[in-house]
């Protein structure tokens, strides 16, 4: 059996969290791939030093001395060194950073060296191989990922070492200029890493015990989720959810390969796991609920709508003049409402409805602003009859008033618009009716 074992910033954040570390890889002989993050918040008000290599850099750029913000970066990896009492000495590692910092390296560098010094000090603790991701996780010239290449080459990189750490978040361009993925991005690392070396599982350590059913901050002590298919998590990421990256699934998805999201806190807990199929039913019809505030929806009204060939494309070419992507289209035989991000389409409000109007010419636009979106998931509900029910009656007691309804054509979700204001409420009325309630 192969493992890769991701370890998220708070895992890392100190000589005692790296002993930690050190027990969970030593307790398992099939965790043979490490890829560290940063370190990240040791207590609440602490600065994650992927945080404070941004902020330095942004000195480095205007060409402000960055000496003082340099030598606390390097005070908290001289900090897990001295704790972990290793005989390693980052002095060349720092001058070097130093001279590029002084060259304009660029913030991806800046913030990617984060993970590079920390993949350092984990290989030397482990006694592991050091596998510097420039090597062989690529993106284009554009800055996009290549799965295609990077799988290629890393997995001829990794062909014949037996354990390996490599540092998550980063890769090179076609030029060696090195490239970021989004913040949060060694659990996409991690995945990658998984699909080169075939992994049997991919296991993404963290803070908490899984992903629970809800968000914590609305929901008080959440249940946990024991499994989730990827196309789930793939609503409920993109809804919110923030325990895993919302791309981390990508590369594992297509060969199969399972994650288990597991706590370096608590490491006998099971976790959840990720999967792409089970026979497993979930605990409650639904798996989860997430959301998201801050949607505009404009609606457009115009007789004889339907009859209109082309209608809809022509009001959402304006969008995509615009730069603005569409969120849901609800549509009636006379109206089509499109949701947008309100924070995208405020500024281009005026030239979309003038666009609009040249287009198809409606009798009449409309515009909801302050809408919250919320995305109830579940693989359960295809099977079962009455959820959307359930859902609406929960909504209509807690007094909330539904605004939009979608569901997705694959039947896992059902998507519900309603006022920014009765998020909170919303999402616990759902929450009760299925897991307090278990009905
Ligand atoms: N260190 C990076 C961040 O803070 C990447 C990661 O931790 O996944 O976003």
């Amino acid at each position: 059996m192969k493992k890769v074992v991701k370890f998220g910033g708070s895992s890392l954040a100190s000589a005692e969290q790296f002993i930690k570390v050190g027990n969970i890889i030593h307790a398992d002989a099939d965790r043979k791939f490490v890829v560290p993050s940063a370190p990240g918040k040791r207590f609440d008000k602490d600065t994650k030093v992927t945080d404070m290599l941004y902020a330095c850099y942004s000195l480095a750029e205007k060409d402000h001395n960055f000496m003082a913000e340099m030598t606390k970066i390097e005070e908290r990896y001289q900090e897990i060194i001295d704790g972990l009492g290793l005989d390693l000495d980052l002095s060349p590692e720092f001058s070097q950073i130093i001279d590029n910092f002084k060259q304009k390296a660029g913030s991806s560098y800046a913030a990617s060296r984060g993970e590079y010094l920390n993949g350092i000090i984990m290989a030397n603790y482990l006694g592991y191989e050091f596998v510097d991701p420039a090597e062989a996780i690529r993106f284009n010239e554009a800055g996009i990922f290549d799965a295609e290449l990077t799988n290629k080459l890393l997995s001829k990189r990794l062909a014949d070492v037996e354990r390996a750490v490599i540092p998550g978040f980063y890769g090179v361009m076609p030029d060696g200029i090195v490239q970021t993925f989004s913040r949060g991005g060694s659990d996409i690392t991690g995945s990658i890493v998984a699909k080169a070396i075939q992994a049997d599982v991919y296991e993404n350590w963290t803070d908490v015990s899984g992903i629970m059913v809800a968000d914590p901050r609305i929901i008080h002590n959440p249940v946990g989720i024991e499994m989730i298919t990827y196309a789930e998590l793939r609503e409920l990421s993109y809804m919110g959810f923030n325990v895993l990256h919302e791309d981390a699934i990508f590369p594992v998805r297509t060969v199969g390969i399972p994650i288990n999201i597991k706590n370096t806190n608590a490491p006998d807990d099971e976790g959840t796991w990720i999967v792409g199929n089970t026979c497993q039913k979930s605990k409650y019809v639904i798996t989860g609920i997430a959301g998201k505030k801050g949607f505009a929806s404009i609606n457009i009204e115009k007789d004889m709508m339907n009859a209109e060939v082309g209608f809809g494309r022509k009001v959402l070419k304006v969008f995509e003049e615009y730069g603005v992507s569409f969120e849901h289209m609800p549509s009636g035989i006379d109206t089509l409402s499109v949701m947008v991000h309100q924070s995208e389409f405020v500024n281009k409000e005026q030239n979309i409805l003038s666009g609009i109007n040249k287009a198809v010419s409606p009798d009449h636009i409309d515009i909801q602003s302050d809408l919250a979106l919320i995305a109830v998931v579940g693989r359960g509900m295809k099977a079962q009859r009455g959820t959307a029910g359930r859902i609406f009656s929960a909504l209509a007691h807690a007094n909330v008033n539904v605004r939009m309804i979608d569901q997705g054509s694959s039947e896992l979700n059902i998507i519900i618009g309603v006022a920014n204001e009765d998020f909170d409420v919303a999402i616990k009325a759902i929450y009760d009716i299925f897991v307090e309630t278990r009905l």
